[in-house]
């Protein structure tokens, strides 16, 4: 891992852009704005943050968020000396900023995803790491960065939201010794848990109850779907939010099933497809439809209207002898 090239170009760039993947989640906005403050803290430089879609309400709360503006928000032809790319697997991730990556003088990439595509002069990419922000302290302690408990508590969101709580398999002796290090600043995780998890609109929850309602059971319940149309999101007053956040898992957590996952219509015939298993290797599954993510957590965009994707997708996990 080559941090030292990362500190070099971070001293000698004057102006400094982090992106975050399409549809945010909390370790690509934890990772950002915990990069924020790792670069003002020990370079005194501020950095600008770019958003390629709305920032979900409950992840409102992380330090500097405020500060982060939308794509359209910006002048497309404006050259940055450095680009850091947080939690982006591949560069469509971030939708139309990478306009401004691809002009960059100097371009980064952390990540964590196993499909992650190396797509940068710099890539700083480890799929053992839980998440971006887990990666983000690695780097901190290389660089001898000192971590502020306001960075901190923006890379312990990212930690806790990529490990479903520290419970997913991705959760190692290092991850959880990570937190305790971020742990150590001053964090308030009883909090942090609150703004994530306990904070999602009463619309959100009913929405959630009703999709999970009506889901599919297949093969002896080992496959669990259910599909999420538009006007099924306006009754419930969809505010933009990410009303399907953690649907999935809840799928996977009835007994029994070992692939779950939900597709979402997001026009007349594209979907979104969000699948999670027990133990199985469903990457592949989303990179057939050239999705990514890793294996037990993965999604892809696919071009059919939902009924037709959940035929592709159950298609696809029989190809793979998955159930
Ligand atoms: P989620 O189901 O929560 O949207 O995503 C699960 C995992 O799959 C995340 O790590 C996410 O980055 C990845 N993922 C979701 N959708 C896509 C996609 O369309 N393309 C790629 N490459 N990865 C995705
Ligand atoms: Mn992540």
């Amino acid at each position: 891992m080559s941090v030292e090239q990362l500190d070099i170009s971070i001293k000698s760039s004057k102006n400094i852009l982090l992106v975050s993947h399409i549809n945010p989640d909390g370790d690509t906005l934890g990772s950002m704005c915990g990069f924020y403050w790792l670069i003002k803290d020990n370079y005194k430089k501020t950095c600008e943050m770019v958003v390629v879609s709305k920032i979900p309400s409950v992840y409102e709360f992380l330090p500097q968020i405020s500060c982060a503006k939308f794509i359209e928000e910006y002048d497309l032809s404006r050259e940055y000396d450095l680009v850091i790319n947080l939690d982006v697997a591949s560069k469509d991730r971030c939708s139309e900023a990478q306009v401004l990556f691809d002009k960059a003088k100097m371009t980064v990439n952390i990540d964590h995803h196993e499909t992650n595509t190396n797509y940068a002069d710099l890539n700083i990419v480890n799929p053992e790491s839980a998440a971006t922000s887990e990666l983000i302290v690695e780097i901190a302690d290389k660089l001898n960065w000192k971590i502020s408990k306001t960075a901190a508590e923006c890379l312990y969101v990212g930690i806790m939201t990529d490990t479903g709580c520290f419970r997913f398999s991705n959760t190692t002796q290092k991850t959880l010794q990570t937190a305790g290090k971020l742990l150590s600043t001053g964090v308030n995780s009883a909090q942090l848990y609150q703004n994530c998890y306990e904070s999602n609109s009463k619309d959100m929850v009913l929405f959630q109850s009703y999709c999970v309602g009506k889901s599919v059971f297949l093969n002896d319940d080992k496959i669990a779907y259910t599909i999420v149309y538009k006007k099924d999101l306006e009754k419930f007053n969809y505010n933009g939010d990410d009303f399907t956040d953690g649907l999935t898992e809840k799928l996977r957590a009835v007994k029994g099933v070992e692939i779950a996952f939900v597709v979402k219509e997001l026009s007349a015939n594209v979907s979104k497809l969000s699948m999670r298993s027990r133990s199985k290797d469903i990457v592949q599954i989303c990179t057939a439809f050239t999705g990514g993510g890793h294996k037990l957590a993965a999604g892809a965009v696919i071009k059919a209207n939902p009924e037709n994707a959940v035929k592709l997708v159950l298609e696809e996990i029989k190809n793979n002898k998955l159930c």
